[in-house]
């Protein structure tokens, strides 16, 4: 029987210990929400054969924007998800929204390892032999790693067109488009990374949703049937 490699997907619930996040009106707090919608997600993609899924944290401990990168290097995993909770002064701003990084924080993120400047990075096999073999050329690496980096974002932005068109289904979308931004997080030059927003903590209907236990099944399901359709494609 032919053995197929799992598709290893990287859950990351936001903040957690001291950090508590984005806090509700009614005194919900961010970190639970996350960590109950990144379990109920890992559950999910566990039961699927093609998928493993992979916590940064499955309890309220602190962890370290390092800690959740170190992740990325020791799993290697074909995406990272962050899971978190989004908050506004206006309480009538309400919906999901998605985020990816910025085309300049990337060419900034690949500049540095040209030069050197970042600490080692494990590159794929094939791109780590092609560095090798091209010790000094420069612009050799630069265009490899923006390909790279532009496979990525299509690929971003192509999962998050699932994502929405999922959430659509079951709550209100902020913005139909991923929002470009410099986080760390999102900066990592081997994995393709997204950043959900599953809603306004701070918009009353929502912080009184998300504590649902259903809801957050719909959430976690949501995400899940739009990774499914995306890798099965
Ligand atoms: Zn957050």
């Amino acid at each position: 029987m032919k053995k197929t490699k799992k598709i290893t997907i990287l859950i990351d619930a936001g903040h957690g210990g001291q950090d508590p996040g984005s806090i509700g009106h009614k005194g919900l707090k961010e970190k639970e929400i996350t960590l109950k919608i990144a379990i109920k997600l890992k559950k999910l993609l566990d039961n699927n054969k093609l998928f493993h899924a992979v916590l940064t944290r499955n309890n309220d401990s602190d962890l370290s924007l390092k800690n959740r990168k170190n992740f990325l290097k020791h799993k290697n995993p074909s995406l990272l998800l962050s899971i978190h909770v989004d908050s506004s002064k206006q309480s009538y701003v309400s919906g999901i929204s998605i985020w990816i990084v910025s085309k300049n924080r990337m060419h900034r993120e690949i500049n540095n390892i040209i030069k050197n400047k970042k600490e080692k990075i494990y590159f794929s096999k094939s791109i780590s032999d092609l560095f090798k073999n091209n010790k000094n050329d420069v612009d050799l690496k630069k265009t490899i790693l923006d390909l790279q980096f532009n496979n990525f974002q299509t690929m971003e932005i192509k999962l998050s067109n699932y994502i929405f068109q999922e959430f659509k289904k079951i709550t209100k979308v902020n913005k139909e488009q991923p929002n470009y931004a410099s986080l760390e997080i999102l900066s990592s030059i081997n994995t393709p990374s997204i950043l959900i927003e599953t809603g306004f903590i701070t918009n009353f209907s929502e912080e009184r949703k998300l504590k649902t236990i259903s809801y957050q099944k719909n959430i976690a399901n949501a995400i899940y049937v739009a990774l499914k359709n995306y890798f099965q494609n």
